[in-house]
């Protein structure tokens, strides 16, 4: 820290995102990439579209906006995008959190939520999850706040019904709801479907998962016409031009072919039924995952022990340093065949223990 950074953030701590290594070829599970390219016609799209690039972007994404609403049977008047639906929750944060209205969220979620709480100076409250890591909605009905939920939940991948996201909804009238959907692709119910009924819902989702452009930077907000004009206030006042003339054509091309990505979406869940039974079979608890990730725990390598082992083996995971999922590991579901190796790995280890 130099003697200039502001007393104001001595004390951030600030998200620490999965490793992207640089020195060996990892097979990587840590970060819920997805392990399939693009499809090219968005290569094409960025090449064609780099000749304007000393040009601002359109600071609407206007285009975009239109084929994206048209997909989600919304009118653009409803959509705004972000580079990264990261900067979405921000804006969100920003707009929607303050003393009266604190931040609510579980005690088990994306780790960015708290960070953002208090990058934006804004009190945030922590409502348990059940002790199965379900949500229960009546925990919240008490409680006076924004809420945000990621649904389904990182890093347990269960999903909440959207019956639960109803009621949260409507014992909510005063607050704005956050369902924040990175994973709702692979196996959730998305809440865009209530959006007509409740004006206090702000869905949020990315690009970077089930479409494969997690290093594009894209992601979307859906409201009511007012919610989303107050998340375009915080754009403006920060960075109008938040998503970039490659990031808007990239995202325009994935969208015309989005069968393609559905189809990788439907292999990814078929891989993730495979790896938890495969996991299951050598002593693995797993949860229910409705997302591109398991969540599993072995008895043999708790805590920080199962990536350790993997790491050495050219696997890399992800484990959190965090009350009640210290034991638990999360692995992305990669390619079939990255999924055989780490089964074949885990195997391996298992035998070296006996
Ligand atoms: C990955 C993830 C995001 C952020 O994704 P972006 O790459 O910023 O779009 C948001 N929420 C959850 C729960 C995530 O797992």
């Amino acid at each position: 820290m130099s003697r200039f950074f502001s007393d104001k953030y001595r004390d951030l701590e600030a998200y620490t995102p999965g490793e992207q290594p640089r020195e060996r070829k990892y097979i990587k599970l840590n970060t819920n990439e997805s392990p399939y390219a693009p499809g090219p016609w968005v290569a094409e799209a960025v090449a064609r579209e780099a000749g304007q690039l000393r040009l601002y972007s359109d600071p609407e994404s206007a285009a975009l906006r239109r084929i994206l609403a048209e997909r989600l049977g919304l009118k653009p008047e409803n959509l705004i995008m972000t580079n990264g639906s990261d900067e979405a929750l921000n804006f969100a944060f920003m707009a929607f959190c303050d003393a009266a209205n604190p931040a609510l969220f579980p005690d088990i979620t994306y780790g960015f939520y708290p960070v953002f709480a208090r990058v934006n100076r804004v009190p945030f409250q922590v409502i348990p999850l059940r002790a199965d890591w379900t949500v229960n909605p009546a925990d919240y009905q008490w409680a006076r706040g924004t809420i945000f939920l990621a649904n389904p939940n990182a890093p347990t991948g269960l999903s909440l019904p959207l019956a639960g996201i109803e009621r949260i909804l409507r014992d909510h009238p005063g607050n704005v709801v956050v369902v924040d959907e990175a994973y709702v692709d692979f196996g959730g119910d998305s809440a865009v479907s209530l959006l007509g009924q409740f004006e206090n819902l702000l869905v949020i989702r990315t690009f970077s998962k089930s479409r494969s452009l997690a290093g594009l930077r894209l992601g979307f907000a859906a409201g009511s016409e007012a919610l989303i004009q107050d998340l375009k206030t915080m754009q403006y006042a920060t960075n109008p031009y938040n998503v970039d003339r490659l990031a808007q054509a990239a995202g325009a091309a994935c969208l015309e072919r989005d069968e393609y990505n559905q189809e990788n979406v439907r292999r990814i869940r078929e891989t993730r039924t495979w790896t938890r039974s495969a996991l299951t079979a050598l002593g693995f608890e797993t949860t229910d995952s409705r997302a591109n990730f398991l969540f599993v725990k072995h008895p043999a390598f708790p805590g920080s022990a199962l990536r350790d082992r993997l790491r050495e083996a050219g696997i890399l995971i992800r484990w959190f340093d965090q009350d009640r999922i210290r034991d638990w590991s999360r692995i992305s579901i990669g390619t079939r065949e990255q999924m055989e190796t780490l089964v074949e790995t885990v195997r391996g280890l298992l035998e070296e223990k006996k």
